[in-house]
């Protein structure tokens, strides 16, 4: 069954159109994140959802009821959703406890069923009950997320909406935060939306990926799926890391300075930008020449920059023990199919590093 159905929002805040169509399906008791750079209209799509604010046009449906059309909407205590924002925004005035028990009816409940439905939800987050006691400033940002995670899952919502919930962490606290998040979330089997601009957190914790460009969805589908298939050049370096060189689709293959590649997806022929991830760039004894033109240690790998004979360059991500000069020479081969993209005329090329959220 469809959990949320969002059909052709548009917003505008004055001149600046943030939503534009966009139209989202998620499933039950499954997890879509939302990808895309900042700035893109994340957090409004979030918070039309939750219905903290309306659409100029556009629905959205919970579990098949319509909760809002246009600029008509149900208020957002009665939608059943829990929500995370950005950020966090725990009470800093009250203990842990009662932040998790802040949503749970005073009215509904007693005061022994909010300590074990509190003392539940620690669990959940896998936080320690003696932490219930405390207040925000006493824990670590990780826990705090988890707290705010606590608090959303409370009121047992048939939704919960993160929005970038571990960008203000550390990289260690975020991979151990991620973890527990994910598992706490399984556990719960609560249909998630999750919103990012880090693209290892949507392939991590995601059943389906939605790419935000411009105001609308450029391509939804299973994480490995879009992964694998990227439906165009901004979404594949939004995925991750990626070289581009000029080339052309000539008979199924992609050729340009590193020879005629296999292509993950068939392509007509013309120009294009071929997409190769530093993963499939290897040193070999036998390949294209290249020079090694910049290096970046990174503990466990190097990144090396490689300049090719038509002085176009490639990542390669190899071995960190791996020591090349600046200025060896080199030869490389590509290993598995790469991605082209048509090269329309006028469209000026763009860097590698132009996009947010990439790294
Ligand atoms: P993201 O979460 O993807 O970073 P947002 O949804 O926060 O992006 O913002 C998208 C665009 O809408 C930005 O240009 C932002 O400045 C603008 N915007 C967001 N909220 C408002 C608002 N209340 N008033 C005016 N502009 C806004
Ligand atoms: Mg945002």
């Amino acid at each position: 069954m469809t959990a949320l159905s969002i059909r052709d929002l548009h917003k505008r805040y004055g001149p600046t159109r943030v939503l534009a169509g966009a139209g989202l399906e998620v499933a039950d008791g499954t997890t879509t994140a939302i990808l895309g750079p900042s700035g893109c209209g994340k957090t409004t799509l979030l918070r039309l959802v939750a219905g903290f604010d309306r659409p100029d046009t556009g629905t959205i449906a919970l579990a098949g009821r319509e909760v809002t059309a246009g600029r008509r909407g149900l208020a957002p205590d009665k939608r059943n959703i829990g929500y995370v924002a950005q950020e966090g925004a725990l009470f800093p005035h009250l203990t842990v406890h009662a932040n998790i028990a802040y949503g749970l009816s005073r009215r509904t409940t007693t005061a022994p069923a909010r300590r074990a439905r509190v003392a539940e939800l620690l669990e959940l987050v896998s936080l320690e009950q003696a932490l219930a006691r405390r207040y925000p400033h006493e824990l670590s940002g990780g826990q705090q997320q988890r707290v705010a995670l606590a608090r959303a899952l409370a009121r047992r919502p048939a939704l919960v909406l993160l929005d970038e919930p571990f960008s203000s962490l550390d990289t260690a606290l975020r991979a151990v935060t991620r973890a527990a998040v994910a598992a706490a979330l399984r556990a719960a089997g609560v249909t998630t939306l999750l919103v990012t601009h880090d693209q290892a957190e949507a392939l991590a914790l995601a059943d389906q990926i939605a790419i935000m460009a411009r105001g609308t969805f450029a391509q939804t589908g299973p994480a490995r799926e879009v992964y694998a298939h990227p439906a165009d050049l901004g979404t594949a370096r939004l995925l991750g890391p990626g070289s581009t060189l000029p080339g052309t689709v000539i008979a199924g293959k992609a050729a340009c300075a590193l020879g005629a590649l296999p292509l993950a997806q068939p392509r007509p022929d013309g120009d294009a930008h071929i997409f190769i991830r530093p993963d499939q760039v290897r040193l070999a004894a036998t390949g294209t020449p290249a020079t090694v033109a910049a290096a970046e240690f990174l503990g466990a790998d190097t990144v090396l920059t490689l300049r090719l004979a038509d002085s176009s360059t490639v990542d390669a991500r190899v071995d960190g023990t791996v020591t090349q000069a600046i200025g060896t020479s080199v030869t490389v081969e590509i290993t598995g199919a790469v991605h082209a993209y048509p090269r329309h005329h006028g469209l000026t090329s763009f860097s590698n590093h132009d996009l947010p959220g990439i790294h």
